[in-house]
């Protein structure tokens, strides 16, 4: 039998009928049938416990490098943030923390800590969880690299260890159990020693500033990188700076990057990505994957 939502026994946010173009950084998507944001891991165990298994549930942390289709959602978007807000620091170097804390937290709190290796997370706009799905990095760190273990939740709510060796992790890509979801992961960093220079996260701040455009409605870089390739300079060199389909716009300060400049939809945004990968593909015969992810498509 399908759950009545508006039934379901929670402590956190349950929205109905909800415009998701405030919970993703392109600013697009239709509406979902319903959003809820957990107050807590029990509150989310709850949630997950008392909604039928057969129905469709979304995932998402701060909807930074998400698509969200114009028809909307049917079904639950579970948003992580900002519930799913553990974090602890311990002596031997290990960090534990929720899903739901957003990368600059924990780049910055794990440096305060005297931690190094996070600090690449510092400029990322997305959440841990959003963090481990996609195998974030930058400036030649990723996320993976620092992972000891972590802790999931499956489909009828029930909490799993599981080590990293579990997992198959690459280049923006991790393989999980389907229908399992992270809730927290434990994080293996080193001591800044006392006489080591420690990475600027003001410096790697200052870089991007220098080359995203900053400040406007986007999702980071679109597509990922092919092996030994820059998909950015690939785009740049087919002189696709600027085209436009609809609102959306190939940034003029960064090709990876497509701006929302004020009424993009998410099918203008899919046109141009579609433009972007046949121009590309005729020019080198590579054809670009795309790094954000669709939601209702991947999970
Ligand atoms: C200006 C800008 C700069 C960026 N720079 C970088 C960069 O340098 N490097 C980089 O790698 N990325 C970058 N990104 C992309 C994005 O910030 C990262 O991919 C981030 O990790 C996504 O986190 P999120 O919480 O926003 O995830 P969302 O966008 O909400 O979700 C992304 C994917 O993760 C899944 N997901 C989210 N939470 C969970 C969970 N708890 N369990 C399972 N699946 C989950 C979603 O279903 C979806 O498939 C940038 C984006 C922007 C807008």
């Amino acid at each position: 039998m399908l759950t009545d939502l508006k039934t379901l026994d929670v402590r956190g946010k349950l929205s109905f009928d909800e415009s998701m173009t405030s919970y993703n950084t392109w600013g697009v998507g239709g509406r979902a049938q319903c959003v809820f944001r957990p107050a807590d891991v029990d509150d989310l165990q709850s949630f997950l416990k008392q909604y039928n298994a057969e129905q469709p549930v979304y995932w998402m942390g701060l909807g930074s490098n998400i698509l969200i289709p114009d028809e909307g959602l049917s079904g639950v978007v579970v948003i992580s943030h900002p519930g799913l807000q553990g974090i602890s620091y311990k002596d031997d170097g290990s960090v534990y923390v929720e899903a739901g804390v957003a990368c600059s937290k924990l780049a910055r709190g794990s440096v305060k800590h005297d931690l190094q290796g996070l600090e690449f997370m510092a400029g990322i706009p997305g959440t841990v969880g959003g963090a481990l799905a996609m195998n974030a990095g930058a400036f030649g760190g990723s996320t993976w690299e620092h992972v000891r273990s972590l802790k999931m939740i499956t489909r009828s709510g029930e909490l799993e260890q599981r080590q990293v060796d579990e997992f198959k992790v690459s280049y923006r890509t991790v393989e999980t159990a389907a229908d399992e979801w992270f809730v927290a992961a434990e994080f293996k960093l080193s001591r800044i020693e006392v006489n080591e220079e420690a990475v600027s996260i003001r410096e790697l701040l200052a870089k991007r500033n220098h080359s995203q455009p900053i400040g406007e409605k986007n999702c980071g870089s679109v597509f990922k990188n092919p092996p030994g390739l820059f998909a950015a300079e690939m785009i740049q060199q087919c002189g696709l700076k600027g085209l436009k389909v609809g609102g959306a716009e190939i940034s003029p300060k960064h090709a990876n990057f497509i701006i929302n400049t004020g009424s993009a939809s998410a099918t203008d945004i899919t046109e141009l990505m579609a433009k972007i990968i046949s121009t590309v593909k005729k020019q080198y015969g590579v054809e670009l994957q795309p790094e954000v992810r669709t939601l209702g498509d991947v999970k």
